[in-house]
């Protein structure tokens, strides 16, 4: 059984949505394209033609990653200012946005407003009352390696709605598999019942999967 890995790095990975890099034109199965906040220079015109043009792509399902990040030096500004380009895209291509947030979580629920398709916010490994306003907000979570041995995020996770996550490996060397192991056991169900679950999630919101 191949598990859907919701957001990874990974080119030659046969499962889930591989998120492609600026300038990239992935030949095969699902991706995303955005504009991380990591690829924000003081000329991102061309970055922008790019994601345009990749967003109408039918394998791209969705945009992101892009979002905020509060560590970066990259002007705040500027940081909302892609974000919010991206999000215009996205509600005009109707497609889900894969957000990667660093300690600006607050500050994503404005965007929330504007955007008219499902956003997700990627590698959640933060508090559950986080977790709970996000929610709040109907933000849906994406959940990586953390869960393997975060105690802490394990037990937000026996709480959570698993209407509302995902899971993935992002950029971490490991199965995904051990994931869905991991969170079917603490959500009390089998691995086979989640992953039904996860493709009822991305139905929900918009992508269909090949089988
Ligand atoms: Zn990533």
């Amino acid at each position: 059984m191949i598990f859907f890995d919701f957001h990874h790095h990974y080119k030659n990975s046969v499962s889930g949505i591989y998120n492609a890099e600026p300038g990239e034109r992935p030949s095969a199965g699902l991706f995303s394209a955005g504009i991380h906040p990591n690829y924000i220079s003081d000329h991102n015109e061309e970055t922008i033609k790019w994601l345009y043009e990749t967003a109408q792509n039918e394998n791209c399902v969705a945009i992101g990653e892009c979002g905020l990040d509060g560590l970066l030096a990259t002007d705040f500004q500027l940081q909302k200012e892609i974000f919010h380009r991206q999000i215009l895209l996205a509600n005009e291509v109707n497609k889900p946005v894969i957000i990667h947030c660093v300690r600006k979580f607050y500050e994503l629920i404005p965007f929330k407003k504007i955007a008219k398709i499902p956003m997700i916010i990627h590698g959640f490994n933060k508090k559950e009352q986080l977790a709970k306003d996000m929610l709040k907000h109907d933000f849906y979570l994406s959940f990586g390696k953390s869960v393997l041995h975060n105690l802490s995020l394990q037990k937000l996770l026996e709480q959570f709605p698993v209407q509302k996550m995902f899971l993935e490996t992002d950029g971490q060397d490991f199965e995904i598999e051990l994931l869905y192991r991991k969170t079917a056991e603490l959500k009390k169900m089998t691995p086979e019942e989640l992953q039904e679950q996860i493709f009822t999630n991305l139905n929900n919101i918009g992508i269909s999967v090949p089988e």
